[in-house]
């Protein structure tokens, strides 16, 4: 189906104003532009023709009945960090800008819980969840994102080895529809067999199937230390070898992760973050935390053993925290690095975890085949490694000629690894072409249905995850 949309006009603008408050509708140039793109690296922006800040839900709703009535696109937008265009308004129309809906209504520390509203960013819900020793344990780079984002994403991060992503954590939430009626799903409670899951189905559609205005989160206790290990190998083989040894341990760290040394330099150049053993090919980090400290020395010099046997070459527990927070900060830099380095794109695979060095390797040989470099970074203890094909001495046009090529063959292998094109960033606009290579026929078809049922006149989020 081609579904063609309306664009606004003024006097649709009038409508709007008047039904939701002029206030709340902007039509400036410079906000416009502002709205128009997200942090991805090669998609080009849009232009909403206006951008609706809602205050509460009924506003969220007035909106969506409005759009339904006049045929216009309506693009969720959380804190515009998404990295594939989800937020992007492909069909101008309006852009709504769930930033004014930041509050956060409950925090119930006897049942670890906290009920917010999606403009919340992840930083200031930690701050409030904190002063009560709680925490929201998906840590992903950017943290100034929104829960509304990160849920729509089902936005993953360093601690998912422990913590699991952002779906692990959501108990309940309150959604609009497209015809504008509001919906209660899950609850306040841990156990649910209550007929389907649509808190579920709703983590991670992108914006396409409902806009969330309320998220019943499950919390985490925040435990007394936190510290993590640097551990540099002479090749990229021994370093991914040690992960699963690692994650066979008793203890379950937080992340490992894992990172090239070309990324390391990129970091340097680009922020002058320098971190030490830096000349070596391949970096693990592994980050662990425990209310004993005792604990911890025992998780590492378990850590130690594994990574001596595959012929680490160091083995750096930083012991004050400028020194912990320069190791982090140089692994959250990585793609601001790339963005400050020139062309590249970005591969959110995920392939079984005892199959990443191999899938790397694999990746590696078709980028030298096709004379383009690719390097790897991410976390190697969830499976779920970036890729980033970087534009590297060739002009930007011979490069874009040859990436397409280039992406294809990755997403393939990926396929034939039994992987997915995302792990946690999502599909958005730039990687839907690659969804059948991963995904079947059927599970598909199912999933636009699916869409229909929510919004059978297809106006949220239109064009992203495939196209209908
Ligand atoms: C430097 C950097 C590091 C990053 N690191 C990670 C990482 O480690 N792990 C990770 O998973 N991601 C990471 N990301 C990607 C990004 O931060 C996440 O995808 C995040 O969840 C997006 O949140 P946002 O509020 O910015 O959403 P946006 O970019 O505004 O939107 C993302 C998607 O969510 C939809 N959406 C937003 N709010 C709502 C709502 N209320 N209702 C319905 N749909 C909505 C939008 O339509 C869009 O499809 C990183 C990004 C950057 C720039």
């Amino acid at each position: 189906m081609t579904q063609k949309y309306s664009r606004m006009t003024e006097v649709l603008i009038r409508e709007l104003k008047s039904s939701i408050g002029e206030k709340s509708v902007s039509v400036k140039d410079h906000e416009i532009e502002n709205y128009s793109h997200d942090e991805s690296s090669l998609i080009e922006p849009c232009n909403p023709d206006v951008i609706v800040k809602p205050l509460n839900r009924n506003d969220v709703a007035a909106v969506l009945k409005f759009a339904g009535k006049h045929s216009i696109a309506v693009t969720p937008r959380g804190a515009g960090t998404g990295l594939n265009g989800g937020c992007v308004p492909l069909y101008g129309g309006i852009v709504l800008s769930m930033e004014k809906m930041n509050r956060v209504h409950e925090i119930d520390t006897d049942n670890f819980m906290a009920s917010v509203e999606p403009g919340l960013s992840l930083t200031q819900l930690n701050l409030d969840v904190g002063q009560y020793g709680l925490k929201f344990p998906v840590q992903i780079g950017d943290m100034s994102a929104s829960i509304g984002g990160a849920v729509a994403t089902n936005a993953g991060g360093m601690n998912a080895v422990k913590y699991g992503v952002t779906r692990h954590h959501v108990l309940g939430l309150e959604a609009v529809l497209s015809s504008g009626e509001i919906i209660q799903t899950g609850g306040k409670f841990v156990k649910c067999s209550t007929g389907y899951d649509l808190t579920q189905c709703i983590v991670g559609s992108e914006g396409t199937l409902a806009v969330v205005t309320g998220i019943i989160l499950k919390l985490a206790r925040i435990l007394k230390y936190k510290e993590l290990l640097f551990i540099p190998f002479t090749n990229l083989q021994d370093a991914v070898d040690a992960v699963p040894e690692i994650l066979k341990l008793n203890t379950i760290p937080i992340g490992l992760e894992l990172i090239e040394r070309d990324i390391v330099k990129l970091v340097e150049k680009a922020f002058g973050i320098e971190v030490p053993y830096k000349d070596n090919e391949a970096f693990l980090i592994v980050i662990t935390e425990n209310d004993s400290f005792d604990d911890i020395l025992r998780f590492f010099s378990q850590v130690e053993d594994i990574c001596r046997r595959h012929d680490a070459v160091e083995f750096f527990a930083p012991g004050d925290e400028s020194a912990k927070k320069k190791i982090l900060e140089m692994r959250e830099k990585v793609y601001p690095a790339f963005q400050k380095t020139g062309p590249f794109a970005e591969i959110d695979t995920v392939v079984p975890r005892s199959k990443v060095a191999q899938f790397i390797y694999d990746v590696k040989g078709i980028a030298a085949r096709m004379d383009m470099s690719v390097l790897a970074s991410g976390h190697a203890g969830d499976g779920n490694i970036h890729l980033h094909p970087l534009c590297v001495n060739e002009p930007k046009q011979e490069w874009l000629k040859k990436l397409p090529g280039l992406m294809d063959e990755i997403y393939r292998l990926c396929g034939s690894y039994h992987g997915a094109v995302s792990g946690e960033h999502g599909i958005g606009l730039d990687k839907k072409r690659f969804v059948p290579m991963t995904a079947d026929r059927g599970s598909l078809e199912l999933m636009k249905k699916l869409k229909y049922a929510f919004d059978p006149d297809a106006i949220l989020n239109p064009g992203k995850i495939f196209d209908l």
